[in-house]
């Protein structure tokens, strides 16, 4: 995989070609969002981390004074961006139940599909019958098992630090969007904000899409029998588990307890990489996260291997 890391390029008899300085474009980039583009069903622009291209969105589609309506229980760090951050440069937030219609008054409805840490999904086609433009942050579904955009959204995120990439070894974020002025707009805003995916972190992303089907796909599975297994164990009052991707949460007495005595399992953020993490989501997420609730994300390691670890972290501690 071939990575051309230069800044710019030589104009070829004074005429700046596709490529002139990377800030705008580079080929690794363009490479990875016409592969990611491709699984998408739409055009796709890479940023440098999820929350980059998050903010792309607000700043590049929005005006202060804009209301964007939010999925309670979306990624926690969508409502500190918006409220905290945004919220003094103009922009108003109302926060929905997701699997419901979205608010009247909005000029931008924010989905996510499934929500992270709570797992539910969003009523889609409510949420294209409203005149605002929808965006769906679709991580943890990733294209193997959601397309937003043939559903009706007009723009999709990725954190692509997870899934997209998979090996916990990338930070990077991209926005899919079906229509060409959306796009332009972000690609306008990206080149002169400059919140951009390096070139290396591109050829991650290239590389990632190549084993995306089958690694999450095996994921799935895995997570769907860990989801069973919890369900019927004594020390685990809830499951929260869509029924694909691999990520799942539960509720016990003594999360502390439980996190810290898994062995296979890492006891460590983030999600969606080969390796299985699993954490309390109340340390980051304060009061808006039930106390007793874990979130794992099930990796490749063997099914077995990973239900005798989380056995033997409930049996001792749960
Ligand atoms: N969206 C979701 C669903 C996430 O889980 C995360 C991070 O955990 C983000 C967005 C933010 O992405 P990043 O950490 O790449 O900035």
């Amino acid at each position: 995989m071939s990575v051309d890391r230069h800044t710019h390029w030589p104009y070829d008899e004074g005429e700046p070609g596709e490529f002139s300085y990377s800030r705008e474009a580079h080929p690794t980039g363009v490479e990875a969002e016409r592969r990611l583009g491709e699984l998408e069903g739409g055009r796709a622009l890479l940023f440098s981390s999820g929350m980059a291209a998050a903010t792309s969105i607000l700043l590049a589609l929005l005006r202060p004074g804009d209301t964007v309506a939010l999925a309670e229980g979306a990624y926690y760090g969508n409502e500190i961006l918006m409220r905290e951050l945004l919220g003094p440069w103009g922009l108003k937030t109302t926060l929905f139940e997701q699997t419901g219609a979205p608010p009247e008054e909005a000029d931008l409805i924010w989905l996510e599909a499934p929500s992270n840490p709570f797992l539910t999904m969003p009523d889609l086609a409510a949420a294209a019958a409203h005149p605002a433009k929808v965006v769906v942050d679709s991580t943890v579904a990733t294209p193997v098992y959601l397309n937003p955009l043939a559903e009706g959204a007009d723009l999709v995120l990725h954190s692509a630090t997870k899934y997209l990439t998979g090996h916990s070894d990338a930070m990077a974020g991209a926005v899919v969007a079906g229509d060409e002025a959306d796009y332009d707009r972000l690609f306008h805003f990206r080149h002169i904000a400059g919140p951009v995916c390096a070139p290396d972190t591109a050829a991650l992303v290239t590389r990632g899409l190549k084993t995306l089907r089958v690694r999450v796909e095996r994921q799935t599975e895995t997570a769907r029998t860990l989801a069973g297994r919890l369900a019927s164990h004594p020390a685990v009052s809830t499951v929260r588990y869509p029924g694909f991707g691999g990520l799942l949460s539960f509720d016990v007495a003594d999360p502390l307890a439980v996190e810290t005595a898994t062995r296979l399992i890492k006891n460590a953020t983030s999600l969606g990489g080969v390796d299985s993490t699993m954490e309390s989501r109340h340390r980051w997420e304060g009061d808006r996260c039930p106390v007793g609730l874990l979130r794992l994300s099930v990796g490749l390691e063997d099914a077995d291997e990973l239900w005798a670890d989380l056995q033997q972290a409930l049996a001792e501690r749960g």
